[in-house]
Order: C-alpha cells, then structure tokens, then sequence
C-alpha cells in the first residue's frame, strides 16, 4: 500500500494542474484515472480567449487569470520539456453594423484597450474566407495544447509511480476524518476528486448544481491554408500547432443521451465550414465530450461538508484552460497553507440537502 500527502481522481486539466501545485507546495501525489478520448480535456482546442458573449465583454477576472494561466503554461512547459501555449490573437467577424459599432465602442474603453486592436488584421483569411461585414481582433489570446499537457504530465506521473490507470470505484473508498484509503492501493489525509463531467455520478458531491454541455467538433486538414491567427466566425478555426490540422468547433447542447459525435453535430460544423472558407477541406476526425458546466458558472471548489478527508475541483466549464491555471493553485494554498476560499467558487455556497 501506498501513501501520498494527496490523492487525485481524474487527470483532465484540473486534475493535472492540481497535481503541479501540490507538488510545487512540496506534497506527494498520487493519481486515478481511467483515460478517456472523450474527457473534455482531450477533445477541447484549449482557446484562451479574454472577450466574449455577444456583447464583447471581458470574461470574469480576466486581469488576473490570463497573465496567471500563462505563467503557469511557460513553467511547465519548461518542466515537461514540451510547447503548450501558442499566443494566437483571435479574429472575430462582426456580421452588421450594430456589432460593428458595439465592438468599436468597446476598443475606445481603457479597461478593454490591452485586449482589443481596432485595426484587425486578417492575414490569411483575407483571401481564403468569404468576407463578412467586418472584424475585430483579439489580444492576450491563445491556444492551450491540453492533449499534449495531460500526455505528457500521465507519462511523467507513471515514471515516479504516481499513477493508477483504471476506474475509480466509489464503493471501495474508506474513509476516516484524517484519511481517505483506496483499496489497499494508497492512503491520504487528502483525497481529491477532479473528475469534469464524470462528477455528476459522484456520490459524495452529486448533491452540487452540475450542468453539463456536450459539444462536437471537427479536426480538419485545409490544403494551403496556413492560418496563424484564430478566427471566430459563427464557430471557431483554430490551428493546431506543428501539425496543418485545425480544429473546428463547437456545438452547444444542454440535451444529451451520451458523449458520442452525432451526425447532426458534423453537419453542422462542415456546414458553418463551408459557409466560410473559400478552399475544400477534408475532415480528419470527429469528437465530442461533455463540458462540466454549472448552474453560476463558477468552478466548484472545497473540502466536502460531512467528510473533511474528501474535496472538490470540478466546474470549469467552457473555460478550463484560463481558469484551471489559477483556481488549482488557489485549491492548493487552501489545502496546503488552509488560505480562505473566495466565497465565488467555494462549494460552501451550495447547502447540502
Ligand atoms: C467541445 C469542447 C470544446 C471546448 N473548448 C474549450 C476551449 O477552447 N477553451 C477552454 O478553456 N475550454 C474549452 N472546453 C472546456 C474544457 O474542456 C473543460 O473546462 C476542461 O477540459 C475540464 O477539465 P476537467 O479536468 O475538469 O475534466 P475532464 O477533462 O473531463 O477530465 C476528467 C478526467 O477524470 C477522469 N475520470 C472521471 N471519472 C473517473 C473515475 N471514476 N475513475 C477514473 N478516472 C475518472 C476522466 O477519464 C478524465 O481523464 C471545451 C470543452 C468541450 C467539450
């Protein structure tokens, strides 16, 4: 039997950036997880990006989670030795002349100035899309490679033997005030359930407002493209690095009967496509995963209410990769350090029944 300061269930983005603050905090962690191609982690384009809705506004706590997220992506880049951020500004198409003035009011605000040009410059996609009304462009924008980061850091976690790949059973969990026991595998104080949308079979936190949006996506080759920057247009056109593919995305669906890709999510995606470029495209595959959302859209944070040995890192929702980065390093100082939760993403706000 193993015994490590942490255990973590689930090694999607949160679970993994969980995992490196702790052991920054100088803690040893253990891993379960059952790898999943249809984790959100391994089917999202990881797309940083720092305005948004329809009403081009800066996303929650922007300021502090972008510069955040970054620093952490360079340090483990640094570490694991491979690239995963891609600083890529965002071309967004304005389709009349009410967005156009909605986006052009936005670029005169000092407060969005760092994030906003007001001379978009299209690149590429000026000869190869069907031009629109007009555009705008993104700063502090990028791409987070999270396949590539969940890869690598499972292969440096089996290297030290922190890591067991198989399926988490609730029903062998014991549990003490001080610790948290997994089969006569490993023994915690702490035990860390990071499972993304998974987290809705949970017995211990099932009671929390989990939502849950699947999207589809494509993975497409587009012959003599070389797009560098993301374009928004209806869904996104996302290079992926190193690789001509790009990653088309996404649908939005609140009403699912499972994680697979449908027929109807490819139509619509090859259509959106078509409406946009002007080249042929050949679609390399075709994925889909469920978004662990929640009901305030504020990720779920904190120890369980009954069991002190057991906490939470879930709710990222549509945006693990600027989230992730800073709220595991702030679940970390709380478990490490017992630094207060901010009350926004603390499950303390959600009663237990
Ligand atoms: C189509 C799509 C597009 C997206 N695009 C973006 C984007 O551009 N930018 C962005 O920031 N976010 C995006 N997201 C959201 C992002 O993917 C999520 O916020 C993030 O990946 C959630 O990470 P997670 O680690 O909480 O969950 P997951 O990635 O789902 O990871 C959970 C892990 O836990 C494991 N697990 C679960 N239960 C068990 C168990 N019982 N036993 C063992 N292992 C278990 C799973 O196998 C998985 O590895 C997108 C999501 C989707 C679906």
């Amino acid at each position: 039997m193993k015994h490590a300061d942490f255990i973590i269930v689930g090694q999607g983005i949160a679970g993994t950036l969980l995992a490196h603050f702790l052991e920054a905090a100088g803690k040893s962690v253990f891993v379960i997880d059952h790898y999943s191609p249809n984790a959100a982690s391994q089917v999202a384009a990881g797309i940083i990006n720092p305005i948004t809705g329809r009403r081009y506004v800066k996303s929650w706590r922007v300021d502090d989670l972008i510069p955040f997220a970054v620093r952490t992506y360079r340090q483990l880049e640094a570490q694991l030795n491979i690239p995963i951020f891609h600083e890529r500004n965002i071309i967004r198409t304005l389709f009349n002349q009410g967005e156009e003035n909605d986006w052009l009011a936005r670029t005169g605000d000092p407060a969005y100035t760092p994030y906003m040009l007001d001379q978009p410059v299209l690149d590429q996609y000026a000869t190869k899309t069907v031009l629109a009304y007009s555009y705008g462009e993104v700063t502090q924008s990028g791409q987070t490679d999270l396949v590539r980061l969940t890869g690598a850091y499972r292969k440096y976690l089996k290297s030290k033997g922190a890591l067991l790949e198989d399926h988490f059973d609730y029903s062998l969990l014991t549990l003490t005030p001080e610790q948290a026991t997994y089969k006569n595998v490993v023994s915690a104080s702490q035990l860390i359930f990071a499972e993304g949308h998974l987290g809705t079979q949970n017995p211990y936190f099932n009671y929390l407002p989990f939502g849950g949006a699947k999207g589809e996506v494509l993975i497409v080759r587009i012959p003599g493209a070389d797009f560098e920057k993301i374009l928004k247009h209806r869904v996104f056109i996302v290079p992926l690095a190193d690789s001509g593919l790009y990653w088309i995305g996404s649908t939005y669906d609140w009403k699912f009967d499972d994680d697979q890709p449908t027929s109807r999510g490819r139509d619509y995606l090859e259509q959106r496509l078509k409406d946009v470029l002007s080249l042929p495209f050949d679609v390399v595959e075709h994925r889909a995963a469920v978004r662990p959302t929640v009901k305030d859209r504020r990720p779920f944070l904190g120890q369980h209410p009954e069991f002190p040995a057991l906490a939470i890192f879930n709710g990222l929702g549509t945006k693990g990769a600027s989230l992730g980065p800073y709220w595991a390093h702030h679940l970390a100082a709380h478990l490490v350090n017992g630094n207060e939760l901010d009350e926004a993403v603390d499950i303390g706000r959600f009663a237990k029944q």
